[in-house]
């Protein structure tokens, strides 16, 4: 097996740190520091990640990178951290879309969406991604290309007090500015009622008409 080069190390962790800002910060899966022994390993595994590789290769890898690396390099940090490593003496990333079953675990019990005392933990318990579309926090918008997203605090329920932290949820301000105070949105960020009536002014007749014959039905005799 031909050692992957500088180059090849570098690409791997680079995905592995967009992978983990996406789908392991909300997990509280921690990303080693970039150059350290530990991002090594973690490259290693993630190049080869078809194939179980002996801790004698990562270790040999890893020296030849940082000369003072212990020589016996140990992959179980990496597991303590989050990272969904299987085996032993020979290991293999298997998923880096989820931290590994154990630490999932024991993270479910600390973390959770109200635990989120500061707006940054909050959009990191969303993966800082806009609750509404998904757009990732410093990456150009899916839809509109160009631009860095931005993440707003956006309010579930318009109708609930603005201060709340438990109506706050991440939202891009492109969703934030075209959804208003028009709607009320679920805890995954999904609108599923009208607040405003805009939507309302922008149904098509037919759709007005239902609407109308809707409400004559359900507030008949309530006022
Ligand atoms: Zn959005």
């Amino acid at each position: 097996m031909t050692q992957p080069t500088r180059d090849e190390l570098e690409r791997a962790f680079a995905e592995l740190e967009r992978i983990h800002r996406t789908h392991l910060v909300p997990h509280g899966v921690r990303l080693p520091a970039p150059g350290s022994a530990r991002a090594f390993q973690l490259a290693v595994l993630w190049h080869w990640r078809d194939r179980p590789v002996h801790k004698n290769e990562i270790s040999e890898i890893v020296r030849r990178e940082l000369p003072d690396a212990a020589p016996d390099q140990q992959v179980r940090h990496l597991k303590r951290d989050g990272w969904n490593i299987t085996g032993r003496g020979s290991h293999q990333l298997a998923d880096p879309y989820r931290p590994s079953p154990e630490f999932a675990n024991e993270q479910a019990r600390r973390r959770g969406r109200l635990d989120a005392s500061t707006f940054d933990e909050l959009k990191a318990a969303f993966g800082n991604r806009c609750a509404t579309c998904g757009a990732v926090e410093g990456e150009p918008d899916p839809r509109y290309g160009g631009g860095t997203t931005v993440l707003d605090q956006g309010h579930q329920d318009p109708a609930k007090p603005a201060d709340d932290p438990a109506n706050i949820i991440p939202q891009c301000a492109n969703c934030n500015r075209q959804y208003k105070d028009d709607f009320v949105f679920d805890d995954k960020g999904r609108a599923y009622a009208v607040h405003g009536i805009n939507p309302v002014r922008r149904a098509s007749k037919a759709v007005q008409r239902r609407i109308l014959d809707y409400l004559r039905e359900t507030l008949e005799g309530e006022t």
